[in-house]
């Protein structure tokens, strides 16, 4: 069988909270050996780390998400130069900037607090960036409705820092200029929605090497699970979606994607 992982899921949250070694049983039967579990904020974050010492093939992103960034402190740096001194630690994230929920599309709204909510964000999606750098380790980037703003922060860090643009959901062109910034993409169980053919064209036009599989559980769910708990056994499902765009086998796939993770996760590979 095939061997995936899946570089990005939300172990800690309470729709795991009932059953994960059920979850974490099915993830191996259907060949996904390794599971890199995301942060949101601080509690996340610190939950994150206790999994990843819990399972031996789960690992830890620490960080703060953008759409959280109005309860993140000023400075986020130590918190996060702390976080990431426990060895099962590989990334950071996930971080970036989501444009979706501003202000001014709610009630009352004003294009003042549009500017202050973003610029909060690129703060701290900055400050990400920064440690990344400082310790060596990749960061893992969310962004929606903010692809300009995000590809124009990473910008100055090109070649500096290991980052993927995860959940990617815009087109060949976006993909692009992601990767000629040194940087991965990752796509998750939208690629099977049958209204995601831009979806499906991008990673058909995104070279084996230069993407990884996710699941983002327990959102997004694929094909045939969709408005479902999402769970990592899930990235089956996308693989197999993934190795008919790509009109590969599943066992190029599988060595592609993992080889890939493994690089950029430097820390994947060891236990410690
Ligand atoms: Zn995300
Ligand atoms: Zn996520």
């Amino acid at each position: 069988m095939p061997a995936f992982y899946d570089t990005h899921a939300h172990l800690g949250r309470p729709e795991f909270a009932a059953d994960l070694p059920q979850v974490l049983a099915r993830a191996a039967d259907a060949g996904i050996t390794k599971i890199v579990t995301i942060a949101t904020d601080q509690e996340s974050s610190e939950r994150a780390i206790a999994l990843a010492e819990r399972f031996p093939n789960v690992f830890a992103a620490v960080g703060w998400h953008p759409s959280h960034a109005a309860e993140a402190p000023e400075d986020l740096r130590p918190a996060l130069r702390e976080l990431a001194k426990c060895p099962r630690v590989i990334a950071l994230g996930e971080t970036g900037l989501d444009y979706y929920r501003r202000p001014s599309r709610q009630a009352g709204g004003t294009a003042a607090d549009d500017a202050r909510y973003k610029a909060k964000q690129i703060d701290l999606f900055r400050q990400h960036l920064e440690v990344a750098v400082e310790l060596g380790l990749p960061c893992v980037i969310h962004q929606r409705d903010s692809l300009e703003d995000a590809i124009a922060q990473v910008q100055p860090f090109a070649g500096r820092v290991g980052g993927v643009f995860h959940c990617f959901s815009d087109d060949a062109a976006a993909m692009r200029r992601i990767l000629a910034l040194g940087l991965l993409v990752s796509f998750t169980g939208n690629l099977t929605f049958r209204n995601s053919q831009i979806i499906r064209d991008a990673l058909a036009a995104t070279p084996l090497g230069k993407f990884m599989l996710e699941t983002d559980c327990p959102f997004l769910a694929p094909m045939p699970y969709r408005g479902k708990r999402c769970e990592p056994a899930y990235v089956k499902e996308i693989s197999q979606v993934a190795a008919q765009v790509k009109g590969c086998s599943l066992d190029e796939l599988s060595a592609a994607t993992c080889t890939t993770a493994e690089k950029f996760f430097g820390k994947l590979s060891g236990r410690s």
